[in-house]
């Protein structure tokens, strides 16, 4: 059944949740999230209050042949239209932490900062990503490559168990023993085969680590890009790195020496003991003059410093790949895309090495997929209005063109927002793209998920 939706069906969805609904014109519609360029224009926004409001959703909208899409802070996501209704999951901020069992109990709504706050008390830590204000569920549900990544594999390796609302409005439990199939697909496949509701994750014990960034001037770009390259292939799994070219811009939250100016951070984290951290970072100390240098022991609590990620609202177009190496030649590609005057549309461009226990099969498989390339690149456009949206993705097309030879023609899912079939299949390998469609057949037989980044046949 499908009809122009209106003001009686806004009212209809209304009795069968518990949690606010919000049609156009409502003051808590539409959601702009942290990527305004984004456009999510549902018929409706349900703020749902647990797992049953989900449910209720759920059903209404196989009922009238709309889909589902999640949203939590919008750092990832993909554009809505009128046939869609948007759960956001904000309400359900379940965060507690089980000190004996060294885990935590983590809702859709919650944020990193968060987790990592309520652990830091009990000298735990979960393996968050970079930025503290990413949501920790839909990073889940993409993999999640952090910090420590290289150290500790990917963050989704250390689920225990999720809570799930499947496309046929039943709640189910997901862990290596129960719907095993599941617990398989909703980590990597992100909202393919449901809405998470709740994650139960581990949590190592760390206090402090060796880390942060050293800043370098962008005229040294080459040089200290190739030389990390070449000593990240050397570095133990205790420790794990990335680097970044940055143009920032003139603010007061950004340090004066690296304000208006191109600059290349090394970015380092490292659980061995500060002064053997330490002897591994020095021959990066040693490659220019740093503009900065902001690596130390730091508590893992300020673990967001690392990447110095922006944490407020910024419209852009994100693009990468997985590389299968990095050349010179590749290098000075990069470096030439970010030279102003073009080059300051990208604020960001950054390569984090993967290796190490990422790249090591996982005690319970996922469907995070092409864990044997060895870098993650991804470029950041700003879209401050039309003309430099064109820009953008003009130097964006023409840089990953100039990187083809090096590309692994892969992505991982969380560095691939989008709602186009062509560029989510790169994120996976031909095997579990099939799974995954086959389970979003068998949970979701209506195909209410069948909106944004999700796999399907
Ligand atoms: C500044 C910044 C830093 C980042 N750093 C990292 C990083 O270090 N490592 C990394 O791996 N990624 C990183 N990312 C990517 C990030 O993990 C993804 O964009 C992720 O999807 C964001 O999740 P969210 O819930 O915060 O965002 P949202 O935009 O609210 O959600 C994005 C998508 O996540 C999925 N999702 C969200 N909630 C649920 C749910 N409850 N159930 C099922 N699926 C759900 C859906 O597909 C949804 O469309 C970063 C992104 C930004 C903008």
């Amino acid at each position: 059944m499908s009809h122009e939706f209106d003001a009686y069906d806004i009212d209809e969805l209304r009795r069968r949740v518990r949690g606010e609904v919000h049609g156009p014109g409502d003051p808590g519609y539409p959601s702009v999230g942290f990527n305004p360029a984004v456009d999510r224009s549902p018929a409706a926004v349900v703020d749902v209050l647990d797992a049953d409001d989900i449910a209720a959703t759920v059903r209404f909208a196989a009922a009238h042949g709309m889909t589902v899409g999640v949203f939590a802070t919008g750092h990832g996501g993909t554009g809505l239209g009128a046939r869609s209704i948007l759960v956001r999951t904000a309400a359900l901020d379940t965060c507690v932490v089980d000190a004996a069992q060294r885990t935590a109990r983590v809702g859709a709504g919650v944020v990193w900062q968060t987790v990592i706050d309520a652990a830091a008390p009990l000298g735990l830590a979960p393996l968050c990503g970079s930025s503290p204000t990413v949501g920790v569920i839909g990073y889940l549900s993409g993999g999640g490559i952090g910090p420590l990544v290289s150290t500790f594999g990917s963050s989704v390796d250390h689920v225990r168990a999720l809570t799930v609302v499947t496309g046929d409005g039943a709640v189910r439990t997901a862990t290596p023993q129960e719907n095993p199939e599941l617990f398989w697909g909703l980590r990597g496949g992100k909202a393919t085969l449901g809405i998470i509701t709740e994650a139960v994750i581990g949590l190592p014990a760390i206090s402090d680590i060796y880390g942060g960034a050293v800043y370098f001037d962008g005229a040294d770009a080459a040089v200290v890009i190739r030389a990390w390259r070449d000593w990240a292939a050397l570095l133990p799994d205790e420790a794990s790195t990335s680097v970044a070219l940055l143009n920032l811009p003139q603010l007061p939250t950004v340090p004066p020496m690296l304000a208006g100016r191109l600059s290349v951070a090394v970015r380092y984290a490292s659980v061995a003991d500060a002064e053997a951290a330490a002897a591994v970072f020095a021959p990066i100390r040693a490659v220019a003059t740093p503009l900065l240098d902001a690596v130390g022991v730091m508590p893992y609590a300020a673990i967001g410093a690392i990447h110095a990620d922006p944490p407020g609202p910024m419209p852009v177009r994100e693009r990468g790949g997985l590389l299968t190496a990095l050349s010179d030649a590749a290098v000075d590609i990069l470096v030439d895309a970010v030279t102003p005057p073009v080059g300051q549309l990208l604020p960001v461009v950054e390569i984090r090495a993967l290796g190490g226990a990422y790249a090591k099969e996982p005690a319970v498989r996922s469907a995070l997929c092409h864990r044997d390339a060895p870098f993650n690149l991804n470029i950041v456009g700003l879209l401050v209005d039309e003309d430099a949206a064109q820009s953008v993705t003009a130097v964006v097309d023409a840089t990953l063109g100039a990187l083809a030879p090096w590309s692994a023609g892969a992505m991982l899912p969380n560095f691939a927002a989008s709602d186009d079939p062509e560029l989510i299949r790169t994120c996976y390998d031909a095997d579990t793209a099939a799974w995954l469609a086959a389970l979003g057949d068998q949970f979701d037989p209506h195909g209410v998920y069948r909106t944004g980044q999700v796999v399907r046949s």
